[in-house]
């Protein structure tokens, strides 16, 4: 693995039966960006972010993580024990995983307002997305995975969220991927893209270089 990258995939690419969802995906995400990952409903984007969650093996390519890289992934459904309380929650992801800091956990909490002690099964839709993320946060990821987390927000939470998710990323220099079908969410957060139609990746780089017509990423470097 090439230093200064957080992911790579290879010719990565992924079929359900007949149908391919995923084809000859190829990109690098440098270490300490906020990516978005940008396509349309179907064009396979919980396809890639779920192989690179480590949840479903590629039919095809590779995926590399940087070394010791650890991934924390918050699916689109935000699966929560729904009998579980809040603080519950961080108790299990404190025992399932060895590098967990409950203060980074508890702290996210606090700043949305989330009942720590009422069941999440009766929570709202937004206050169980920040009970998934400060799961996905207290884990200490040095990759942040994301599929379209901002949905279940209001905007008001959405650009709070937006902006904490922006301080880790400066505080702790992980790398955070999001996905989304609505490009304006990120105008403005990534500095990095990946966009996806119908299974291919049809662009990829850093924001303003894309925006400049300057380059535009087709495979990985001959000299990595
Ligand atoms: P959305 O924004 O609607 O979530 P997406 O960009 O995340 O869409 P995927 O969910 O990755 O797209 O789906 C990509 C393609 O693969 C779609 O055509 C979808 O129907 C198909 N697909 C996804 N999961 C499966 C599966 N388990 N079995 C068969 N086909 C699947």
């Amino acid at each position: 693995m090439t230093d200064g990258l957080a992911l790579a995939a290879h010719g990565l690419g992924k079929r359900y039966r007949a149908t391919w969802a995923l084809r000859d995906c190829s990109f690098e995400l440098p270490t300490g960006r906020v990516a978005a990952l940008v396509g349309t409903n179907g064009a396979g984007k919980t396809t890639l972010l779920t192989m690179i969650a480590g949840l479903l093996q590629p039919t095809e390519g590779e995926l590399r993580l940087a070394d010791g890289g650890r991934v924390a992934f918050v699916a689109q459904d935000k699966p929560l024990y729904r009998a579980f309380t809040p603080l519950e929650m961080l108790r299990l992801g404190a025992e399932l995983n060895r590098q967990w800091d409950q203060q980074r956990a508890l702290d996210w909490l606090s700043r949305f307002d989330v009942p720590p002690r009422q069941p999440c099964g009766r929570l709202s839709g937004g206050q169980q997305a920040q009970v998934a993320f400060a799961v996905a946060i207290g884990s200490r990821p040095s990759l942040l995975v994301l599929d379209e987390p901002l949905s279940d927000l209001d905007p008001l939470a959405r650009r709070a969220v937006i902006s904490e998710l922006l301080t880790e990323v400066a505080d702790t220099g992980m790398t955070m991927l999001m996905s989304t079908h609505v490009v304006a969410e990120l105008s403005g957060v990534a500095d990095h893209l990946l966009l996806l139609a119908d299974g291919r990746l049809v662009m990829s780089g850093d924001v303003d270089d894309l925006l400049a017509g300057h380059r535009v990423y087709t495979g990985p470097r001959s000299d990595g």
